[in-house]
């Protein structure tokens, strides 16, 4: 394998051709911030939290169990961050004039933060949150503060139905506008940033396949994927550090912006 700089810039010089990337990424891409993801060895299911957790029928059954977890986890997103990777992924739009899509997995909105203008939540946001008896919309923040009192948050006293947030729970369908706009922002993708995902949660693993023949794939995950070989370039270090390299070196040479 290339030396870690070699890859680095390699990657600076498919950015720095590239007019149309697209970044598909996973919880790996969050971990810099301080959240931890599903599979890796600090990540959740292997530290007592059960797969079914985000189980629409566990949560259905259960909703307490969903919102004792949540009590810590949604904490954690709420203190988060955008690190220097979601920033160097903003700045390719801002700075250098590409038309970048994010593809996020992520539910913690960390993209939106760094400034990314394209960003297509396909597994949805922690933004607003619903009545699961009226259907009523709520700003999850206004539920916020009986999560963290360790209560069931509820729509109001009349409706007093208990309220889950907008995210896709295993079990639910995809937002079907917004996994058509992911389809197809990969479909036209002149190069595929595969950053922070395990490839193992489908529909969204099935994105780079997508890709048009000529479209390089690059990866970028501290575990082997099922795409790694016909990755055109991969890297198993963290994904802030390589995107944030990766950027500062396109900065740094002349005719880019
Ligand atoms: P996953 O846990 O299955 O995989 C994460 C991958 O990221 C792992 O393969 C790991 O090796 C890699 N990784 C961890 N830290 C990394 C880093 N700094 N740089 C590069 N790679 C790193 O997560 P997934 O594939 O996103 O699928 C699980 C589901 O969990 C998704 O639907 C996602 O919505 C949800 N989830 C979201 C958050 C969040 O919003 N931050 C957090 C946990 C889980």
């Amino acid at each position: 394998m290339p030396t870690e700089t070699e890859r680095i810039h390699r990657l600076t010089d498919l950015l720095a051709s590239s007019r149309r990337p697209v970044f598909l990424t996973g919880a790996g891409m969050s971990t810099e911030s301080g959240i931890p993801d599903f599979r890796s060895a600090g990540g959740l299911y292997r530290n007592g939290v059960g797969e079914d957790v985000f189980d629409i029928r566990a949560f259905n059954r259960n909703p307490e169990r969903f919102y004792g977890f949540s009590q810590r986890f949604l904490g954690l997103i709420r203190a988060a961050r955008p690190h220097p990777g979601h920033l160097a992924i903003a700045a390719l739009a801002h700075e250098f004039g590409r038309r970048v899509t994010v593809v996020t997995q992520n539910i913690d909105m960390l993209h939106q933060e760094a400034g990314s203008p394209v960003v297509l939540p396909v597994h949805g946001t922690l933004a607003s949150s619903h009545c699961t008896r009226c259907g009523a919309t709520i700003a999850t923040e206004q539920v916020w503060a009986a999560v963290e009192r360790g209560e069931l948050p509820r729509h109001d006293v009349l409706c007093n139905g208990i309220v889950k947030p907008d995210i896709v729970f295993f079990g639910e369908l995809l937002p079907p506008d917004i996994f058509a706009a992911a389809e197809t922002a990969v479909r036209e993708a002149d190069l595929l940033v595969v950053a922070g995902t395990s490839l193992i949660v489908f529909p969204a693993a099935s994105l780079p396949t997508l890709r048009r023949p000529e479209c390089p794939l690059v990866i970028i995950n501290q575990s082997p994927t099922t795409l790694d070989g016909s990755a055109h370039l991969l890297f198993r270090e963290p994904a802030g550090k390589v995107l944030d390299q990766a950027v500062a070196r396109l900065r740094s040479l002349p005719g880019n912006r």
